[in-house]
């Protein structure tokens, strides 16, 4: 088996930095070294003790002077939304109801979805995500062209069709029987194979019947190891819609609650307008409560509050994302420059180094999947992007005066997009300079 051996400047977090100067938070070499063999990290550490562990032959790549990190991680994103990405003008029940269910009707055609499959992970990869947690079309085939695009990439991924019977055009809906069936045969062809993980995906509240909810809590008890994932709480329109439609229910939340879709492989994209309560039985769940900072700017849905989140007495486990096509950027660096102003307008601040843990580990935790990916462990896959500080003019001049990690990491996320991602790993193989352009 021959190895490779990396070299460059090493970034990995052992956990939540609490301050700038929380050194043991991370582990930074400036001369490190990753060895990879057979899709994993196999040693990790400053490059000499690394280098005594390669072989004689071992391919060796110097990234020198760039930053190599963990992937980074996307926890919700809508691949069909491609082409609705920089539409203009609506809140989200307009937006969905005129961009989206539309543009997501054309994947009812296997081939639209196989080719936009392909376009949205190359996307991805260029932008140095290397894992997504992506919402497929209510169409099986969706689902189907998603995962074998991904299984043929060997990206760890995460991906369900969505569940949707009512409120949205015919060509967008499934029927409870129907979603449930699909979603088992999807489940049985695909989750666990190779890198490939299923998440059971009612769309939300709005679109899903009770019965269909009923389907959705059922598949959950079935596959209790399976992630869900939907949206909550982000406009107030779709909240009092919703409410109208559960007249029961004490709130959102609880609507979600009822049909035992609680837990911890729980992922609710936005969760702006959350009351106290529903904060609660969201972190006494264990739930992840999704921050996608393009989107909520986008769409006018509002400010996530994210440090009182982490905060409260009963704290909120919290991702990051894109949210594309609600968002408007496929880049996780543009992603947390938007949500540090999102942070900024609640008085409060995310310092760099938080930025970077919440992309790499602190998504995989979310996820649950920190055994394998988000940092640069030995034993864990090999998924890692490559980070130029200089990418452009103005980075270049900018890093003139940049002094510290910190500094540079911030300049990475406040002027950084695709083209600071110089290279990406997936399990080991180079992806993006292996891309046709
Ligand atoms: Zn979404």
């Amino acid at each position: 088996m021959t190895s490779t051996l990396l070299r460059g400047r090493t970034l990995s977090f052992v956990r939540w930095p609490e301050t700038i100067d929380d050194h043991s938070a991370w582990r930074y070499e400036e001369d490190g070294g990753l060895l990879i063999s057979d899709g994993r990290i196999v040693a990790s550490g400053a490059y000499h003790d690394v280098e005594k562990q390669a072989g004689e032959g071992s391919k060796k790549i110097d990234h020198r002077p760039h930053l190599l990190l963990p992937g980074f991680i996307d926890t919700h994103v809508h691949f069909p939304q491609m082409q609705v990405i920089a539409s203009y003008g609506a809140e989200l029940l307009d937006w969905l109801n005129t961009y989206t269910f539309p543009e997501e009707t054309k994947f009812a055609n296997a081939q639209h979805g196989r080719r936009i499959a392909r376009l949205f992970l190359d996307e991805m990869v260029r932008h140095g995500t290397t894992t997504v947690a992506a919402y497929c079309s209510v169409h099986k085939a969706s689902a189907e062209a998603f995962f074998a695009e991904s299984h043929d990439r060997n990206m760890l991924n995460i991906a369900g069709k969505v569940m949707m019977d009512r409120n949205a055009p015919d060509g967008v809906l499934d029927t409870p029987q129907s979603g449930y069936d699909d979603t088992k045969a999807l489940i049985k062809e695909w989750h666990g194979k190779g890198r490939q993980h299923y998440a059971i995906t009612p769309r939300f509240a709005i679109t899903s019947s009770p019965e269909q909810m009923e389907m959705a809590g059922a598949l959950c008890r079935e596959h209790p190891g399976l992630h869900m994932q939907t949206h909550l709480s982000e406009n107030h329109a779709e909240i009092a819609f919703t409410q109208q439609l559960y007249p029961r229910s004490r709130d959102y939340t609880d609507i979600y609650e009822h049909y035992g879709l609680l837990g911890k492989k729980s992922l609710f994209g936005h969760c702006i307008h959350l009351s106290e309560r529903e904060a609660d039985a969201l972190s006494e769940s264990g739930s992840v409560a999704v921050f996608c900072p393009t989107s909520n700017l986008f769409l006018g849905s509002g400010l996530f509050d994210y440090q009182r989140f982490r905060r409260r007495d009963k704290p909120l486990r919290i991702a990051a994302a894109t949210d594309v096509g609600g968002g408007t950027n496929y880049s996780m660096l543009r992603t947390m420059d938007e949500g540090y102003k999102v942070i900024a307008l609640n008085g409060e601040k995310l310092n760099p180094f938080q930025s970077f843990w919440q992309i790499t580990r602190g998504n995989a935790e979310a996820l649950s999947v920190a055994d394998k990916i988000g940092t640069l462990d030995q034993g864990t896959d090999a998924d890692i992007v490559v980070l130029d500080a200089r990418a452009t003019p103005a980075m270049r001049l900018r890093m003139e005066t940049a002094q510290t990690l910190a500094q540079e990491l911030f300049l990475l996320q406040t002027l950084g997009d695709d083209r600071a991602v110089r290279e990406v790993y997936v399990a080991g193989r180079t992806a993006k300079s292996d891309m046709a352009n």
